[in-house]
């Protein structure tokens, strides 16, 4: 063994996700997968299916959707069917706790449609029942050929398992801290769930692991350990990451330290959306995650300034916003006609003092003028100033500059 530490992206097992001829690889080292979940109503099939639009749009490479009564098990075909109606091939993640083996044996168009299982081993039953239903899982994920991700949470961690590795530590001469066991008792129930799995029939290129917590020094500690223990793909997330601000930076603070040792091969950031708030949001703040760590290209990167004293009027807020907005909502068409598109860097500048110098070293700059100063934004293509804009609609011919350098 080269390694004796936490066994890297490149080194790890590969899963397929598959919808159609979509194929979403996760693991081999493969790109770092992005993946959301929805929060509307399974049951409500075309408010489903509008968001999943919206977040395959986005850039979300796999949905998940919560698959928990009878109701939700009949309405994942319809939402699958809706979707093709739509041309979105994304592969959906059915969500299951609890029924998960009555619902997918009783449904089996729902077992069909969807891509890919998650099963929480702490939540397919207690006692010896626990073993059935896990295995009757595995069995429609053998019968249809689906991929699985054994999803641990230490919300609802396995207690009987619990209850094992507490003995068996209160049997050591030295025992683990609290903090240990409970570790310890997440890693054990993925590893030894994907093992029962693969007893059952199921290939280990259908396994994909993820143990997840919400704090960030447990994340950090509890898959440095699972990345060292096993080679299957990783779903790496902080759960209940928090709202607002709170939610991105503990999600980035712990995946980024994670990500930065290779260990990663899919990600979904769970922010807990303001009301009213756009789903989308988890997927840009994945991306950019990504794309600022360098390890994957989504869209073409804005460059903008903080703003200060220079800049007391709103005009190079809204532009930045406005131009950002723009980009995303064109990468759709952008990304499949446009290659190499998303290498693209588009400054925003607020006033004089930087703004030139960063305008010229991105493929194309804006330089506002700040307060105070002549109401003339200078734009700057391949570090070549080639106009000036002014008056009021700077940002509509702003983009119309982009659109020609894309397209050109
Ligand atoms: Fe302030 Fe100008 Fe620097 Fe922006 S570029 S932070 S507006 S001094």
């Amino acid at each position: 063994e080269i390694f004796s530490g936490p066994l890297p992206r490149l080194f790890r097992f590969s899963a397929t996700v598959v919808y159609g001829k979509r194929e979403v690889v996760i693991g081999g080292g493969a790109p770092v997968v992005v993946q959301s979940m929805t929060n509307t109503d399974t049951t409500d099939v075309i408010g489903t299916a509008i968001q999943i639009k919206e977040l395959a749009r986005a850039g979300s490479e796999m949905v998940r959707l919560t698959v928990n009564t009878p109701e939700a098990a009949k309405a994942v075909p319809e939402i699958r069917e809706q979707l093709d109606k739509m041309g979105i091939d994304v592969p959906l993640v059915g969500d299951f706790h609890y029924n998960g083996h009555l619902l997918l044996n009783d449904y089996p168009d729902c077992a069909q449609a969807l891509s890919k299982y998650r099963i929480n081993p702490g939540n397919v039953g207690q006692g010896v029942k626990k073993d059935l239903q896990f295995a009757k899982m595995i069995e429609v994920a053998c019968r249809y050929d689906k991929t699985i991700r054994i999803g641990v949470n230490w919300g609802s961690l396995d207690q009987s398992l619990l209850a094992r590795i507490m003995d068996e530590n209160a049997r050591r001469d030295q025992p683990w801290t609290a903090q240990g066991v409970m570790y310890e008792a997440l890693i054990t129930s993925a590893i030894e769930s994907a093992a029962k799995a693969e007893e059952i029939g199921l290939a280990s290129n259908r396994i994909i692991l993820s143990c997840k917590v919400s704090a960030v020094q447990d994340l950090i500690a509890v898959y440095s350990e699972l990345a060292r223990r096993c080679r299957y793909p990783l779903h790496l997330g902080l759960t209940e990451a928090g709202m607002g601000s709170k939610g991105i930076v503990a999600s980035t603070a712990a995946l980024a330290v994670l990500m930065q040792q290779g260990i990663g091969d899919t990600i979904r950031i769970s922010l807990t959306p303001e009301p009213g708030g756009d789903r989308c949001k988890e997927v840009y703040v994945a991306q950019e995650i990504l794309q600022t760590m360098g390890l994957r290209k989504f869209s073409p990167m804005v460059i903008a300034c903080p703003g200060c004293g220079r800049t007391t009027s709103t005009v190079f807020q809204e532009l930045a916003d406005s131009i950002q907005t723009f980009l995303r909502d064109q990468m759709p068409v952008w990304k499949t006609k446009y290659p190499g598109v998303e290498s693209m860097n588009v400054a925003v500048m607020g006033c004089i003092v930087n703004g030139p110098g960063e305008s010229k070293h991105a493929n194309i700059g804006i330089s506002l003028p700040g307060t105070g100063e002549s109401p003339a934004a200078p734009v700057f293509v391949d570090g070549v100033k080639v106009k000036t804009l002014r008056g009021e609609n700077i940002a509509t011919e702003f983009q119309a500059i982009v659109q020609e350098y894309v397209v050109k």
